[in-house]
């Protein structure tokens, strides 16, 4: 077995969930989605044996090759960044978590209608405002989310964020409660929004804590990667 802890770091991650959650106050349900990229197709198996039934890969490239590869019920998250040209490959996903641009929306909503199946989404939020991170800033989304919500090839679902790398509590809680703020402004502008996808493998219990409902880990579950 290649992953021999998977079952019991799950348990244990479940377990950080729970009580977070509680801390939180908050009641949400957190979905863990794990994150396969760099790992073989046999992490995705591992993860489906596990109980996992929601992965995530964040180049579709390499996404596909392990769809082909395994042939196991999960739901395959999209969670990196996205080229206009490829938007065609959005039809292997159950939800893309890094819609980062307005450009990138109308190409998105233009193969929802052409398949006759909306996309489902999460925009990526550039809470912190770092020059070198995708996403909407506040301002953008203030801007933006009314004219996405006639899209009607693209379903907005929720948000995801990423903490900036080194970040200590009080700016992880600054940038997840942004986050959620920003939840509401998408709600706000009458998308169907509920998601708030946010911590990785180093902070996700302060993310579940400020409410987050997927979680993204990697290392946590499969060890680091080369
Ligand atoms: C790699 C990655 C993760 C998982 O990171 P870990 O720190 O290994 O848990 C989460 N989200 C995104 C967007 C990633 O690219």
């Amino acid at each position: 077995m290649l992953f021999p802890e998977l079952e019991a770091r799950v348990a244990e991650v479940r377990s950080r969930i729970r009580a977070a959650v509680e801390r939180g106050g908050r009641g949400q349900t957190v979905t863990i989605v794990a994150v396969t990229k760099t790992h073989g197709p046999e992490a995705v198996l591992a993860a489906s044996e596990a109980g996992l039934a929601d992965v995530g890969e964040n180049r579709v490239q390499e996404a596909v090759a392990k769809m082909d590869a395994v042939s196991v019920p999960v739901r395959w998250h999209l969670i990196g960044h996205l080229q206009r040209n490829k938007v065609k490959s959005l039809d292997r996903f159950t939800l893309f978590h890094a819609l980062d641009s307005g450009r990138l929306a109308d190409a998105v909503h233009a193969f929802g209608v052409e398949r006759g199946k909306s996309v489902d989404a999460l925009v990526q939020v550039n809470v912190a405002g770092e020059a070198t991170k995708g996403g909407f800033s506040r301002a953008e989304l203030e801007q933006q989310m009314v004219k996405l919500a006639s899209l009607d090839g693209l379903r907005i679902r929720g948000v995801m964020t990423m903490a900036r790398l080194g970040a200590d509590e009080v700016e992880l809680r600054r940038t997840f409660a942004g986050a959620r703020e920003a939840l509401a402004v998408v709600k706000g502008a009458g998308h169907p929004a509920t998601e708030l996808s946010m911590g990785m493998s180093n902070d996700y219990e302060i993310a579940v804590e400020e409410g987050a409902t997927m979680v993204r880990l990697g290392t946590t579950l499969f060890g680091a990667r080369e």
